[in-house]
């Protein structure tokens, strides 16, 4: 028997389909390689390589040299030459060390991390011709990612993105029809049924949703109704806590995966600081999308949720 589920916070459409997970593809299915090296010469992210970068925006630094920065992205998506669409583009380099990845980054480092994801996007909010700030992050190639070298994305809008319209409509229909708003009930409703938990912690649920587009998505949600730009230091070592926790354990689960990151954030001009709760996805790169997805604009399960939740758990 097949089983249709909707995400809460984004109502995709999934069909469950649990037996799939046993096609004979997924035994093929291997991790890619790692880099070894903490150096490559012809990276432009690696520490000493400073020469093919010029326009730093941030950069937290040691005695040791510079252990993230900011940078302008030289191919961005969006510029500030009229047109269109405006805004600015950045690339974040996660850490100065090549083969420094979420899986194997120290508590500290991710703590560097998110102080920049905040010190840029507190930057990028303040033009007031921004709707929307956006950070991404892609890694390895299956995921969208062009180079190798770990880093995320900052990207500024003049527009607010269909998604995150569609992700507030959602939370404005839950609060007309209950008078409860969605993000409390998620938190709640989770907690007492406690099967999809990774971990709860004081200021963030991580959870494996009940339905997702990609089998195998995490969700950290901010329990507390605070925007982004409003975390402070006990919120970003939880947080780099619970992010070194979990890659640890995604590495042991899948070993060394594509995945996305998208932090999802208050748009800026709409009214809705109570109505939504920021939220970050994990999603894992192991498969692309068919025909029947692309075609039906449903999606496909083959995990339990439950089940992976148990694995993952801290
Ligand atoms: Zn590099």
């Amino acid at each position: 028997m097949k089983e249709i589920r909707i995400d809460n916070i984004k109502k995709d459409i999934v069909i469950v389909a649990k037996d799939r997970s046993k096609r004979p593809i997924d035994k093929v299915v291997s991790p890619q390689d790692e880099p070894t090296l903490e150096y490559e010469e012809k990276c432009p992210f690696c520490r000493g390589n400073e020469n093919y970068i010029t326009k730093e925006k941030f950069k937290i630094e040691d005695k040791t040299g510079w252990l993230v920065k900011s940078v302008e992205n030289k191919f961005p998506i969006v510029d500030n030459l009229p047109g269109e669409i405006y805004g600015l583009h950045e690339v974040m380099i996660d850490t100065y060390r090549h083969n420094g990845s979420f899986y194997d980054m120290s508590e500290s480092e991710f703590e560097n991390l998110f102080i920049m994801y905040k010190n840029r996007y507190t930057q990028l909010i303040c033009d007031k011709k921004i709707e929307y700030v956006s950070i991404f992050k892609n890694f390895l190639r299956k995921s969208g990612a062009s180079l190798a070298h770990p880093h995320s994305q900052i990207v500024s809008l003049s527009i607010v993105p269909p998604e995150i319209e569609n992700q507030i409509d959602i939370c404005k229909d839950y609060y007309d029809k209950n008078k409860k708003y969605l993000y409390d009930d998620i938190i709640k409703n989770e907690i007492e049924f406690g099967d999809r938990i990774i971990n709860d912690g004081v200021y963030f649920l991580v959870i494996v949703p009940y339905a997702t587009k990609f089998s195998g998505e995490v969700r950290i949600i901010f329990k507390e109704k605070i925007k982004f730009e409003k975390m402070n230091e006990k919120h970003i070592k939880e947080l780099s806590k619970t992010f070194k926790k979990l890659f640890e354990n995604l590495y042991k689960e899948s070993g060394y995966n594509a995945f996305n990151l998208c932090v999802y954030t208050h748009p800026l001009k709409i009214e809705c600081e109570n109505l939504f709760n920021v939220h970050m996805d994990v999603i894992p790169r192991k498969y692309s999308f068919g025909g029947f997805e692309l075609g039906t604009g449903m999606y496909v399960s083959s995990i339990d949720p439950g089940e992976l939740a148990k694995k993952l758990k801290f």
